[in-house]
């Protein structure tokens, strides 16, 4: 075992604080990851406030990580010492389980998610990337292009899969009219890659100042979700809504935007249940309500290649690991632009 740093939760209610802790020394097949840079996620208040009652401390959160091999194992041929890599929210899976081959390892029954999840190697748990280095087994780190900013990248390792998965799945395209619901980390790459993918995006905002930010990310039009007559003029006229919302709220002003056969798919996953949409809504224009969870290894791959070919990364407020505890109560107020990053070098000052 080697001794890293970090920040932790030690409970659901108290600030992240240093913490001192081991990871493993590499196996055969793992890859030992200087991290650089490590976004931060709603998920991650999510679950250090304990929201989805799954939480065990202390917890190191953090799964987007992007980072510099310092050290390969002997079985390890994809990488090598020096190279950027990143990694998400899947450190394993069974490898054996339809999921797993049919490359959704995010649905296997058995992932080990990178952090507040059983490590199997060591029997503890997993530490995310709020620290100095990670070990990872090599089939859950994927490559990184040198032509992007390393920090702008790491936010697609969880907010631009998360995005990026849906839009293909339901192969949203030239033609579409698409609605992203939120302009937070995920709703403002929803914007990127709707726009990249040919669609006509509009942005459902609560925030009427992000408006002219939502255009220059690529939205054609922009709603105020909380106005009622802007809201009518889009009834029974979306192929595709994207919903990114972080909290509870009333579906049925999305439903209702549908056109027949349309979909509105979910990706927030809010602390408390949404209002039951109404039936009626669906089942007249036979519209559905779906939901998607971040995206296996090889998409996510496909999609940094995607991005690193058409220069698409995350517009980012870079911190020090020391303002993390003011970043997350920012986010709470759907205050950043549009993803906060930690620059893990921070770090250093905490060890010196
Ligand atoms: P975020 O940066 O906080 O963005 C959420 C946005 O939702 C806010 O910026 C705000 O946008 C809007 N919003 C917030 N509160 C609202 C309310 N009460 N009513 C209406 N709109 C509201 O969060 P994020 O990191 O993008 O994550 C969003 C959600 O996705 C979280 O629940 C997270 O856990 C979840 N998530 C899911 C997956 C998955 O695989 N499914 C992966 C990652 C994250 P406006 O100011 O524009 O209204
Ligand atoms: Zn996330
Ligand atoms: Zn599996």
């Amino acid at each position: 075992m080697q001794k890293t740093i970090g920040y932790a939760a030690h409970n659901n209610n108290s600030p992240l604080a240093p913490f001192n802790f081991e990871r493993r020394d590499p196996l055969p097949t793992d890859v030992q990851i200087e991290i650089l840079f490590c976004g931060v996620c709603h998920s991650d208040i999510h679950q250090v406030r304990n929201e989805w009652g799954n939480a065990t401390f202390p917890m190191v959160p953090g799964h987007e990580i992007v980072g510099k091999v310092t050290k390969v194992g002997s079985e390890v041929s994809n990488f090598k010492p020096g190279e950027s890599v990143g990694v998400g929210c899947l450190v394993d899976s069974c490898r054996v389980c339809p999921d797993c081959h049919d490359h959704l390892e995010q649905f296997c029954n058995n992932a080990e998610f990178t952090y507040n999840s059983p490590d199997k190697h060591t029997g503890g748990t997993n530490y995310g990337g709020y620290s100095r280095q990670i070990v990872v087994d090599q089939d859950f780190v994927l490559h990184v292009s040198d032509k992007l900013d390393l920090a702008a990248v790491a936010p697609l390792l969880c907010a631009g899969i998360t995005t990026y998965s849906p839009l293909k799945h339901w192969k949203v395209g030239k033609g579409d009219k698409v609605g992203i619901v939120g302009l937070g980390g995920l709703g403002h790459m929803g914007i990127k890659f709707a726009h990249a993918f040919g669609a006509h995006v509009v942005l459902f905002t609560t925030s009427p100042g992000k408006a002219e930010d939502a255009k220059r990310l690529g939205a054609d039009e922009v709603v105020i979700s909380k106005n009622p007559e802007e809201m009518e003029k889009h009834l029974a006229s979306f192929d595709f809504i994207l919903n990114t919302v972080a909290a509870p709220h009333n579906l049925d002003a999305y439903t209702a935007l549908l056109k027949r056969d349309g979909t509105l798919c979910l990706v927030g996953l809010p602390d408390r249940p949404h209002p039951s949409p109404s039936i009626a809504n669906l089942i007249f224009k036979r519209r559905r309500v779906v939901g998607s969870l971040i995206g296996g290894l090889k998409e996510t791959q496909e999609m940094l290649d995607f991005c690193a070919e058409n220069a698409i990364t995350s517009d980012i407020e870079i911190i020090p690991i020391q303002q993390i505890n003011e970043a997350y109560e920012r986010v709470l107020k759907s205050d950043v632009k549009y993803r906060f990053v930690i620059d893990l070098a921070s770090l250093q000052q905490q060890e010196g």
